[in-house]
C-alpha cells in the first residue's frame, strides 16, 4: 500500500468499529454516544497520521492488523476516558499530613457515617423536635463543645475559610494588632496579611520578626482596634534572641481594653501528643483556658479528620459569626459534618485514639515496628530491583507536616534505593526509577534525597499490596 488514498479508504467506518466484538461491551456498560466520540476522535488521530505520512499505520493497514490494533486501543481509551484522575497513593515520603497529598486517611467510623448521610436524605438543617427549620452545626456543635471546653462552635471548609470569617465578622474595617513574627504564609497562597485584606480588615503589625513585646501591642490599640490576634506559626519557627507575648498576657490586655483576642491554631490538637511519644503542641481547650475569645483550628491536620475548620469559643461571638452572610458562603455539607462528627466522637475514648484514628496511629507508630516491616520488604525489593538499584534500610527522620511542630522528626526507617548508574548518568537513573514507582497501579511517593531514592516506611497501610506492585515495575 503506497498512497494515502488507500490507507483512507481502508479505515473502518464509525458504526463497524461500535459493533465490534472488541467495544460492545464497552458502548454496553458505558453508553453508544461515549465510545462513538472516542471511536471519532482516533480515526481522525489515524487520518491525521496517514497525512503525515506515518508508515506504520499504512503497514499495518495492508497487513491486515490495523482494525484489531485500532479496536483495542480505542477501548483502552474509552477506560482511560473514565477513570478518574484523583487516585490513591502510597504516601512514603514521610511528611505524615501532607496537603498535597489530601492530608489525613478518615477512620472507617467517618467513612460509614459519609455513606449514610450520602446516600439518603437527613435532617441536616431540620429539627425533628419542632418540625421546624434546624442549624446544620447542631449536629456537631454539642460534642465539639464537650471536648474542647468552650461555650460554641461552628464549623465551615477549612482552617482559611474559618480565619477569614472570623476577621470579617469581628474586624469589618477595623484593625487587627498582630505580632511580626507571626505574619505567617501557610503555601498555596494563604498568608495573612492577605487574608486580612480579603477579610477587609487592617492589618497592625507589631514588634519585629525576632521579637515582640507587651508594650508593642499596647502602644498599638487605638481607637479602630478590634482584634489582638495570635498566629501560630505552623510552618518554621524563630530561634534565637527571641520574645513573644504569651496567650495569658493577650488575653488579659485584650479584656482591659475590651478587644477580642482571637487565636488561630493552625493544626490544632485536641489532645495532648506528649502521650504519644511526639513533643507538646498547644491544644484547643488549653488555648481556650488561657483566655482566647474565639481559636480557629484545622479539621485535617493534626485531628485526623476531614477536611474543615472549626471555630470554637464565647457564646455571643459564635453568634455573631454564624450570622455572617458569608457564613452561608463557606459552610460545610452533610458529608463533611458526617465524617467530623465520627472523629469528634472518637476523642471521647482517649485511651483507643491511636487505635482509631488513621493519622495518629501513623504519628504514633513505635520506630521498632517500622524496622521490623522494612525489615520484612526489603529481600523482595533486593530481589526485584538488584540489577538497577542498591536498597539498603537506612534511619530517617518523619516530619508531622502541614506545618504542624515543623522542627520536630519523628524517628523512622526507609528503605533508600541508589541506581547502580555509571557515572554522570546517576540523576537520570534516579529520575526514572521515581517515575517507574509513580507510574505504578497505586503511584508510590518517596523523597528524593542526596543520589537516593527514599521511602520512609512510618506511613505503609498495606505491605502486600505495596509488594505485589513490585512485579509491575519495568
Ligand atoms: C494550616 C493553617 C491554616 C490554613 O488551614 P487550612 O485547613 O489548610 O485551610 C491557617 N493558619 C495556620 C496557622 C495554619 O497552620
Amino acid at each position: 500500500m503506497n498512497s494515502h488514498k488507500e490507507a483512507f479508504k481502508a479505515l473502518p467506518s464509525v458504526d463497524k468499529a461500535l459493533k465490534s466484538q472488541y467495544l460492545k461491551s464497552l458502548v454496553k456498560d458505558y453508553g453508544h454516544e461515549a465510545v462513538k466520540q472516542v471511536v471519532r476522535a482516533r480515526l481522525e488521530l489515524a487520518r491525521t497520521s496517514i497525512a503525515e505520512g506515518d508508515k506504520g499505520i499504512s503497514q499495518s493497514i495492508s497487513r491486515g492488523d490495523f482494525f484489531v490494533d485500532f479496536c483495542n486501543e480505542t477501548a483502552l481509551a474509552v477506560l482511560a476516558s473514565f477513570s478518574g484522575t484523583l487516585v490513591p497513593v502510597i504516601n512514603l515520603t514521610g511528611t505524615v499530613v501532607h496537603t498535597n497529598l489530601g492530608r489525613a486517611r478518615l477512620p472507617m467510623e467517618s467513612v460509614a457515617a459519609i455513606r449514610k448521610v450520602a446516600t439518603q436524605t437527613t435532617n441536616l438543617e431540620f429539627d425533628l423536635a419542632t418540625g421546624k427549620r434546624g442549624d446544620r452545626d447542631s449536629h456537631i456543635e454539642k460534642s465539639v463543645c464537650e471536648i474542647t471546653g468552650a461555650e460554641a462552635a461552628t464549623i465551615v471548609n477549612n482552617n482559611a475559610a474559618a480565619v477569614l470569617l472570623v476577621l470579617n465578622t469581628l474586624a469589618l474595617n477595623k484593625e487587627v494588632v498582630i505580632s511580626r513574627g507571626e505574619l505567617v504564609e501557610i503555601g498555596g497562597a494563604f498568608r495573612i496579611p492577605d487574608v486580612m485584606a480579603s477579610a477587609n480588615c487592617k492589618l497592625k503589625e507589631v514588634g519585629t520578626t525576632n521579637r515582640t513585646h507587651l508594650r508593642d501591642y499596647q502602644a498599638a490599640i487605638g481607637s479602630d482596634t478590634a482584634i489582638l490576634m495570635k498566629v501560630h506559626t505552623s510552618n518554621y519557627e524563630i530561634r534565637g534572641f527571641t520574645n513573644s507575648v504569651s496567650e495569658e498576657s493577650l488575653s488579659q490586655l485584650s479584656k482591659e481594653k475590651e478587644l477580642c483576642f482571637v487565636s488561630d491554631l493552625g493544626s490544632g490538637t485536641l489532645v495532648d501528643l506528649s502521650q504519644f511519644g511526639l513533643p507538646h503542641e498547644p491544644t484547643v481547650t488549653e488555648t481556650l483556658d488561657f483566655g482566647a475569645d474565639v481559636v480557629t483550628f484545622s479539621g485535617d491536620k493534626l485531628l485526623g479528620g476531614p477536611q474543615a475548620g472549626i471555630i470554637v469559643g464565647k457564646k455571643e461571638l459564635i453568634q455573631k459569626i454564624k450570622s455572617n452572610p458569608l457564613k452561608r458562603a463557606l459552610r460545610v455539607d452533610k458529608i463533611t459534618l458526617a465524617a467530623l462528627a465520627e472523629v469528634i466522637n472518637l476523642y471521647r475514648d482517649p485511651h483507643r485514639l491511636t487505635k482509631r484514628i488513621p493519622l495518629l496511629a501513623d504519628l504514633a507508630r513505635p520506630v521498632s515496628e517500622i524496622n521490623l516491616l522494612a525489615e520484612r520488604v526489603l529481600p523482595t525489593f533486593q530481589d526485584k530491583l538488584s540489577a538497577r538499584v542498591a536498597v539498603t534500610i537506612e534511619d530517617c527522620k518523619s516530619q508531622i507536616g502541614s506545618g504542624a511542630l515543623p522542627l520536630d522528626l519523628l524517628a523512622s526507617k526507609a528503605l533508600v534505593l541508589k541506581p547502580l548508574a555509571e557515572k554522570g548518568k546517576s540523576d537520570a537513573a534516579l529520575q526514572k526509577l521515581a517515575r517507574d514507582f509513580r507510574r505504578l497501579p497505586i503511584p508510590v511517593l518517596g523523597r528524593i534525597n542526596d543520589g537516593r531514592l527514599v521511602f520512609d516506611l512510618r506511613c505503609l497501610e498495606d505491605e502486600s499490596q505495596f509488594l505485589s506492585q513490585l512485579s509491575d515495575l519495568p
